[in-house]
């Protein structure tokens, strides 16, 4: 076999994907999901289980911000074609209450999630963002396989590992607009596979009163549908880890994907479909 480069492709083909992850389960979603809906863009909602439903108010440069959860009841709804992500329990800084109640808090609110919604719980969102390595395992050993931090990387990579996940920004940074311009923009030569990951609370939107920031992000990027995959974080973290999972024949000739899904690859400038559970043959590019 000759020289070749074989590269991840997102579903149908596509060089880029986008995703949204907001976090606590506030009354403001109810809003924010409207907007998503408008546009087809999809978000994973990572939500303490334990103080679903709770009332509460933050003062902001002396003006009340409704800090407010969703009821419990109102979850599978309200989410519906979006995801329902952990958050632990009480939303407590998993890295510093210890083993045992950090434990209790991952695996009680995966299964108070799971149990509210009929669906599996396989991502997170780290509380304040802080995790330890052992925090990370803890997640792995409770059966989560993806999870957020609040460390933007400020550009549209793929990441390494899925339980460090940091996303490319949060919607009150100041170069959201140039980042959003670079990423539906011409893709520069040999970049590759794109992600982009926006992140927030939408109690924020209140806060600040700029809720035309997501109106302004999600009608621009709308608009490139042809070229983006729109998905959750469980989706894209699912398909990559499956991409990852192709199995090669020692020429490269023949490729083999056992997960469920078809996968996308580019090899020598032509896109590739290996449907799920089945073995496809790659042309050699001869060079
Ligand atoms: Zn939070």
């Amino acid at each position: 076999m000759g020289k070749r480069m074989d590269r991840l492709c997102f579903p149908h083909g596509k060089a880029k994907a986008l995703t949204l992850s907001y976090d606590d389960g506030v009354v403001q979603d109810r809003r924010l999901v409207g907007i998503l809906n408008r546009y087809g863009l999809k978000c994973t909602f990572n939500i303490g289980s334990g103080v679903l439903g709770t009332t509460g108010e933050m003062r902001v440069n002396g003006s009340a911000v409704d800090v407010s959860k969703v009821a419990p009841e109102e979850v599978p709804a309200l989410y519906e074609g979006h995801e329902v992500a952990g958050h632990g329990l009480w939303h407590s800084a998993l890295d510093s209450v210890g083993t045992p109640a950090a434990m209790y808090e991952i695996i009680e609110d995966r299964r108070r999630l799971e149990q509210l919604t009929g669906r599996m719980v396989r991502s997170f969102a780290y509380p304040f963002g802080v995790y330890s390595e052992e925090v990370k395992e803890m997640l792995r050993l409770a059966g989560y396989e993806s999870a957020r931090t609040v460390m933007s990387a400020g550009d549209f990579g793929i990441p390494r590992d899925f339980l460090a996940w940091n996303p490319t920004c949060h919607h009150n940074d100041p170069d959201l607009d140039g980042l959003i311009r670079k990423f539906c923009g011409p893709a520069p030569l040999h970049a590759g596979p794109q992600l982009f990951m926006l992140w927030g609370h939408a109690y924020e939107f209140d806060e600040r009163d700029n809720w035309d920031i997501i109106e302004k992000f999600a009608s621009h990027v709308s608009g490139f549908s042809e070229e983006i995959w729109f998905a959750t974080n469980g989706q894209i973290a699912d398909y990559v880890s499956a991409y990852r999972s192709l199995r090669y024949s020692a020429d490269a000739s023949r490729i083999l994907n056992l997960s469920g899904t078809d996968v996308y690859l580019e090899s020598a400038g032509a896109v590739y479909r290996i449907p799920g559970g089945s073995e496809a043959e790659i042309p050699d590019p001869g060079i």
